[in-house]
Parts: structure tokens; sequence; C-alpha cells
């Protein structure tokens, strides 16, 4: 059966595959969508409304600010504090508390902080301000690397002595292998992230799979993707089956995008990397190769002695790693709110606790 984009919304079509999913559903089962783009569709559509009851979903790692060390925040920080530097970065990231302030206040003070859509965008930047030290904070995970990475590329091949990269790369598998691996793990089946696996393919999750004995399918962010994504984990868990299983074939293949991949192995390689809230993971991101060093902005700066104060509060740790639900925390809705965001996940547009401060009246008084 061949499906329209629009199919994807189909109510109907959503509604057979929820009876269907009732139906099988004889126990309890803990479900992880991994990308905060796919939490937010569940929420918006009302989806965890209408799932049986004994299945519980949680939400993973994949929001790309919230993950963003504190440290690299603080340094982005320093960074864009300095009278020569125009800070470029992607929305979200202004308003992420740092130890003391954000790069909002930053702008407030005189800094020259610019929200861009691209890194291509602060490339132009570069060129456009040939006196001017101009960064980019390069965050994300394996969707924003190969245009990060083009943009290394396109400041050598234009000469531009002038453009550096703050980089916060980091990648979905080890993450996974984090959060299976923890004593405290709840998950028992895994949504992968389809816009990361249209990139990578979903070669390294077949290890993880078999490892762990744990079903992943990779999955897409319309209503019937995810509903289909749980139905297909589901049938695996009721069937006691763990394997990597494609939902999202329309645009997902088993080895990535070609290209894309180049890109990115050209001009990164893998490095340990902390996450925000999680800790060190081994060879869980990527760095600058040798090569490119000179555009690597903590070389470029010195942002050394700089100490990382943590909210006391906040527990984005545990929800990332599906322990804990944001109207866990005591401070969701009453001192941490979109205005006065205490933590990344409130801000970020991938956010879980932004997803539950949008849709849900869970933890309202
Ligand atoms: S509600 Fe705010 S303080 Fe609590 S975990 Fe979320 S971001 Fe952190």
């Amino acid at each position: 059966m061949t499906f329209s984009q629009d199919d994807f919304r189909d109510s109907a079509l959503v509604k057979t595959a929820l009876d269907e999913l009732k139906r099988i559903t004889t126990r309890p089962w803990v479900i992880m969508e991994i990308c905060g783009g796919q939490t937010h569709a569940i929420m918006q559509y009302g989806l965890d409304q209408l799932l049986p009851p004994s299945l519980e979903l949680v939400h993973g790692p994949g929001c790309p600010v919230c993950v963003t060390p504190l440290e690299l925040v603080d340094k982005a920080i320093a960074i864009a504090y300095h009278p020569d530097v125009i800070f470029c970065s992607f929305g979200d990231m202004l308003r992420v508390p740092g130890s003391n302030e954000d790069l909002f206040s930053v702008r407030a003070k005189g800094g020259q902080v610019r929200v861009v859509y691209s890194p291509l965008d602060a490339i132009q930047t570069a060129k456009d301000n040939p006196k001017k030290e101009v960064v980019f904070f390069a965050i994300g995970f394996e969707t924003t690397a190969p245009v990060n990475a083009a943009s290394v590329l396109q400041a050598e091949n234009l000469g531009l002595n002038n453009y550096s990269v703050l980089v916060s790369q980091v990648c979905v598998p080890p993450a996974m292998e984090a959060i299976l691996s923890s004593p405290l793990n709840r998950v028992q089946g895994f949504l992968a992230a389809g816009h990361v696996c249209s990139v990578m393919g979903y070669w390294e999750y077949l290890p993880l799979a078999e490892k762990y004995k744990i079903p992943i399918v990779v999955t897409g962010f319309e209503p019937l993707d995810l509903v289909s994504g749980i139905l297909q984990t589901v049938r695996q868990l009721e069937k006691a089956t763990y394997i990597v299983e494609n939902a999202y074939s329309r645009v997902v293949t088993q080895l990535g995008n070609r290209s894309a991949l180049t890109m990115i192995n050209k001009v990164y390689i893998p490095v340990d990397r902390n996450w925000r809230g999680i800790g060190m993971i081994p060879l869980s991101g990527w760095g600058l190769r040798p090569e490119y060093a000179k555009f690597d902005a903590e070389l470029r700066f010195d942002t050394s002695g700089i100490q990382v104060m943590e909210s006391k509060i906040c527990i984005a740790g545990e929800i990332l790693q599906g322990i804990k639900k944001p109207f866990e925390c005591p401070a969701f809705r009453v001192d941490c709110d979109p205005s006065r965001p205490l933590g990344a996940p409130m801000v970020s547009s991938e956010g879980a606790c932004s997803a539950y401060y949008r849709y849900s009246s869970e933890g309202s008084n």
C-alpha cells in the first residue's frame, strides 16, 4: 500500500493503527522516543492519551539545545562578550541559562550576538565583516553535522581567517547505550529518530538491539509515523523479538546519505562529549580534525578558568534519560516556565518540559 504525505495525518488511518495497538498489547511496556521533535508531535496531537493505558512513553535526550553542556554555554557567553566578536547561533540557544546568565543578556549588554538559521549565514557574516571575528555555535546531532562541517570547508575554500566554530556535535547511538547500561534504566524499546537516520542510516543500531535485546524502530514525525513506530515496537516486545526495523522507509535507508557522511568524515573525528545533565559519554560526539584546528573557537579564544554552576533544582538529566517526567520536577510551572526557564528543556522547541508546558495539563493546579 502506498501512502501520500497527507495520509500520515489521516485520523482514520491513525485510529486503525491505535485499535491494532490496543488489540496486541497485553502487558505494561516502557518505550522511549529519542527525538525532542517526536516528543512535541506526540504531545501536540495528544497521542500519549490515546495509547493503551499500560504503555508508557518516556522522552529521550534528542534535544540538541538541552544536551549542550553548561561549560560550552559559558564558553559561548565568554566569547560573545569579546568586543571584536560577532557571535552567531541558532535562536533557541540564546535563552539557555548558563551558570550566571544567557546569550540574550550578553546581547542586552552590548555584545554582538546574532541569530542565524544556518552556519552558511555565519559565513556570509564573516565575509561582510572582515575586521571582526565571527564565531558560530555549532551544536546539534547528526542532522546538523553535515551543514556545520560544510561551513568549515567553505571558510577554508574562501580563505576566511575570521571564521571559527564552537563545536558541540553529539551522536545518538552512544547516548542510547549509556541509557541502556544505566542501573536506573526503564526503557524496553526505542523509537529511533527518523531525521538522524536519514543522514546516518540505521546500521549503527543493529549491535545495540542485539546486545541489549531491545527493539529499535526508526520512526518519523507525523501521527501515523509515530503510532506505526510504537505498534511495531510493541509487536516485537510482545513476541520477544529484538531487531531494528525501519518504519520511515520513505526517507531512511540502512546506509544513510553518502554525501552527508563524506562531509562529516572529512571535517570531524569522534571524541568524548559531555552531555548536560547526563555526563561524559565516551566517543559520543565529534570534534574538528587536527587539519581544521585553525577554525576551532576553543583554541582561538582563551576560555580557560570557567567555573560552571548547574541549577540545583533542575532535574533535566533524569528527564532526558527517561527516569522522570517534566511534571515530576518541583519547579515545573512553579519556578520554571518558558518566560523564566531554569533549564534548557523548558527553553528549546524540542525540550520535553516545554512540550508538557504547551500541550499537557499534567502538573497544573
Ligand atoms: S521544569 Fe525547568 S527546572 Fe524542571 S527539569 Fe524542566 S527545565 Fe529543569
